[in-house]
């Protein structure tokens, strides 16, 4: 049975949480992000409410892929200071969900490409940034690096790689996103050979719009030991049994799913189904002011429709922690200091 007080979002906001699908350039406070566009001279409307219209998918609109995307603008800064300014905000918003540990990730070249930045620059900026609103914050942070497929060309992407690659410590893994149908995995296994070969992990955007056997192509081709969305896997029986055996986790996202049509009723998205079933799924939010939600929003819908409970919730999140690219020491720290957080979460809840 669904437990009645998680669903008050007053009180479910405080759940601590990881999270490991959210974009930075889609996770922005749109007052900040106002206010720079009308600093830099940009072409904005004259009331912030409209600027969130412009920028928001549209309330209870019609499932649209394109027009998702079409809400990611790149020509917002102006400065590093521009970019550092709403990374810190940002982060600062992480706050409102509890959020306990993220891997954030963030495309270099969303950042620089207007401006031609150096794109090691602005990588440190924004992790500089982050961290300093994370310490403040006292929640825990690591960087994943998305790759834009459709966007580059994969000699374009292994240029960039080998400029980023060794900014920070902070950075974790590497992310394929964008155009999935367009550009499938085996296009760019040189690229994740060489992010293999250097020993990071690798979490590929797959099955989100494509069939089943995509996300075969990102485990087998390039590697990948988690998939962002992975929606398609509800097709493939055989594809559950091996992401369970080799604890593969999907990195599922409710709301954002809907709005791009990826699965358009929620009630029936596969999440609810994998997770009673043991596959490996976690729950995020991907672009939060884009779809107008936070990460407490998609909690709410997966209580509601898929009738979890808090020991649900909490094995959600472990399996988050044990499926998050830290070593296993880290992990094993992480996971007894997340239990300590879930305990005083209870008892301040009564719960
Ligand atoms: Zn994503």
């Amino acid at each position: 049975m669904a437990n009645d007080r998680l669903l008050n979002k007053e009180v479910l906001r405080y759940f601590p949480k990881v999270e490991l699908h959210r974009h930075l350039e889609g996770t922005y406070p749109l007052d900040k992000l106002y206010e720079i566009a009308k600093r830099n001279g940009l072409s904005v409307p004259s009331t912030l409410t409209a600027f969130r219209e412009e920028n928001q998918f549209p309330a209870n609109g019609q499932p649209d892929f394109l027009l998702f995307l079409s809400k990611f603008k790149n020509d917002w800064y102006r400065s590093l200071g521009d970019i550092a300014e709403i990374t810190y905000h940002a982060v600062k918003t992480f706050r409102q969900d509890a959020i306990f540990y993220m891997e954030l990730r963030f495309n270099p070249e969303h950042y620089a490409v207007f401006n031609n930045f150096n794109r090691a620059e602005v990588s440190k900026v924004v992790i500089h940034s982050a961290l300093q609103a994370a310490v403040e914050d006292n929640l825990r942070l690591k960087f994943l690096i998305t790759l834009n497929r459709g966007k580059q060309t994969e000699d374009d992407l292994i240029a960039m790689y080998h400029q980023i690659k060794g900014v920070s410590p902070e950075i974790c893994g590497y992310d394929l996103a964008g155009d999935e149908t367009n550009y499938p995995p085996h296009e760019f296994q040189r690229l994740f050979n060489l992010i293999h070969q250097d020993g990071f992990k690798a979490t590929i955007h797959a099955g989100e719009v494509s069939p089943a056997q995509q996300i075969w192509d990102a485990i087998r081709l390039l590697n990948a030991a988690r998939i962002g969305h992975g929606t398609s896997a509800i097709q493939d029986r055989e594809l559950q049994a091996y992401l369970k055996d080799k604890n593969i986790l999907l990195e599922q996202c409710l709301t954002s799913n809907r709005q791009t049509g990826s699965w358009k009723d929620t009630s029936t998205h596969p999440f609810g189904k994998l997770f009673h079933e043991g596959v490996p799924v976690t729950l995020n939010s991907d672009d939060p002011h884009i779809q107008n939600t936070d990460l407490t929003d998609d909690y709410l819908l997966a209580i509601r429709y898929f009738d979890l409970n808090l020991d649900d919730l909490i094995r959600i999140n472990l399996t988050a922690i044990r499926g998050s690219f830290l070593s296993e020491k880290e992990k094993a720290a992480l996971e007894s200091d997340y239990q300590a957080a879930v305990s005083a979460f209870r008892k301040r809840f009564k719960l």
